[in-house]
């Protein structure tokens, strides 16, 4: 052999090895965390007395008699509850419409915020939800130009922490989307995008799908039945089969009966809200395996109204005795200045709304295994994360956390998250914030071991 071969290969193999190392970093140190119970959601049985061992940002292994490596970090959990991470399956990050000045219409909120207001807005929030144990969030639509996917790579290259975020990108709908636009704002200025991604046609409907999915999108959104020309099942299949091309599972926004009809013989995913669903809806839903996120708003001093909320508990009751895939989803993505801990007068932080959602699943009489299961098995399914998310065994991403009490016997143990783990780092510990391990200068993390969206 030359030696000029010899030493192109020698160069080859050294950036070879360079690149195999940058795609899988060091493992690091051992951490064990001590449960004194650990929850298996799935079949809602708690078992006494484990070690968790997390090495690098995935769980190494899980059992009652390993041995705890010497050196390894140890966390002690023994006098709580260990759990994995909590799913909110439907909510907008960049979103917060307010009462003043814009009376509730986020038509308003997207003509005052900007794109990067709104993108730090998602940012506050991804912490806020964090610290209140929720570390998936299925974000949906009404997020500005591509917050949502520009959320999602932050947190995935190590920026800062906040939940693993599955963005849908603008929201996929006809003519309007959910929008009353003047002439002159639809024809003229072109309002709707970023809002909305208008599309009419077969050849629309494919170029918006494959457009949010190169801008970042793991799922797509459907505006199915936003205006009365809405989407046909032939539509809603066409969206649904592009979609599986990238990757993505579709979820429908469906607020009449016949929308509903239209997205469950489509074969469709997700549907969201269950205002409009009937309980045939929810029996061939259950038939298909449809998941449902609800978005069940509780009746509180800052939200609702008593009627709303009757029907709302009973329709989430229905869903739950057909059997429904059900999500904890919520659409929290508004404020106001009664968002107040009546106790101690401090405002209620965006976790502490979101886990209040609560208050339905209770009212519904649902019982607490199954409210733990839509809020992490059935949200791990539905943001299509099962694989490598949610079940505390070895092999997969260390998003835990941890509460003094059992949730199985009283899901309102929920509300007292004193430990956060993401992605193999502590996040919260003896309920106070630690975050500063997730603040890099640069993207430290290489997703997937490539530099893509
Ligand atoms: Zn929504």
């Amino acid at each position: 052999m030359k030696k000029r071969s010899v030493m192109l290969i020698s160069v080859a193999v050294v950036i070879a090895a360079g690149l195999w190392a940058a795609q899988r970093p060091e493992p690091g140190p051992v951490t064990a965390i001590k449960a004194g119970r650990l929850i298996d959601p799935e079949t809602g049985t708690a078992a006494a007395n484990h070690v968790i061992l997390v090495q690098g940002e995935k769980i190494t292994g899980v059992g009652t008699d390993l041995n705890i490596p010497p050196g390894a970090t140890v966390i002690d959990l023994s006098q709580m509850t260990v759990l994995p991470g909590l799913v909110d399956a439907h909510t907008h990050m960049g979103l917060t419409y307010k009462e003043q000045p814009e009376n509730n219409y986020y038509y308003l909120t997207y003509v005052m915020d900007s794109t990067p207001l709104r993108a730090i807005q998602a940012a506050s929030n991804g912490i806020q939800l964090l610290d209140s144990g929720f570390t998936v969030v299925r974000d949906v639509g009404n997020n500005a130009l591509y917050v949502d996917a520009a959320l999602r790579q932050a947190v995935e290259q190590g920026w800062l922490p906040g939940p693993t975020v599955i963005p849908s990108g603008p929201m996929i709908g006809s003519t309007g989307g959910q929008f009353w636009p003047t002439p002159e704002m639809y024809k003229q200025h072109n309002i709707m995008f970023p809002e909305y991604i208008d599309a009419n046609s077969p050849d629309e409907i494919v170029r918006a799908v494959r457009e949010n999915m190169l801008f970042g999108a793991r799922t797509i959104k459907l505006c199915i039945d936003c205006k009365p020309w809405g989407y046909s099942v032939e539509d809603i299949e066409l969206a649904i089969r592009e979609a599986a091309k990238g990757g993505c599972k579709v979820e429908g926004h469906v607020q009449t009966a016949e929308g509903a009809q239209r997205a469950i013989d489509a074969g469709i995913f997700i549907i969201a809200h269950n205002s409009a669903l009937t309980p045939e809806h929810h029996r061939q839903m259950a038939e298909k395996g449809i998941f449902l996120t609800g978005t069940d708003t509780p009746f509180t001093p800052y939200r609702g109204s008593e009627r709303a909320f009757k029907q709302t508990v009973a329709n989430l009751r229905d869903a739950w005795e057909k059997k429904v895939p059900l999500t904890f989803s919520t659409d929290m993505d508004y404020w106001n200045d009664r968002m107040k801990d009546p106790k101690t007068g401090e405002w209620l932080t965006r976790g502490e709304l979101t886990i209040n959602f609560l208050l339905t699943w209770k009212a519904a009489g649902i019982p607490s295994a199954d409210v733990l299961r839509a809020m992490t098995t059935n949200g791990y399914k539905a943001a299509d994360i099962i694989t490598e998310r949610g079940p505390i065994k070895a092999g997969f991403f260390a998003d835990l956390i941890a509460v003094p009490g059992n949730p199985l016997d009283d899901i309102d143990a929920l509300r007292d998250v004193r430990f956060v783990m993401k992605n193999g780092m502590v996040f919260k510990k003896d309920g106070i914030m630690t975050p500063a391990k997730f603040f890099h200068p640069g993207p430290v993390r290489m997703p997937n071991g490539r530099w893509t969206r």
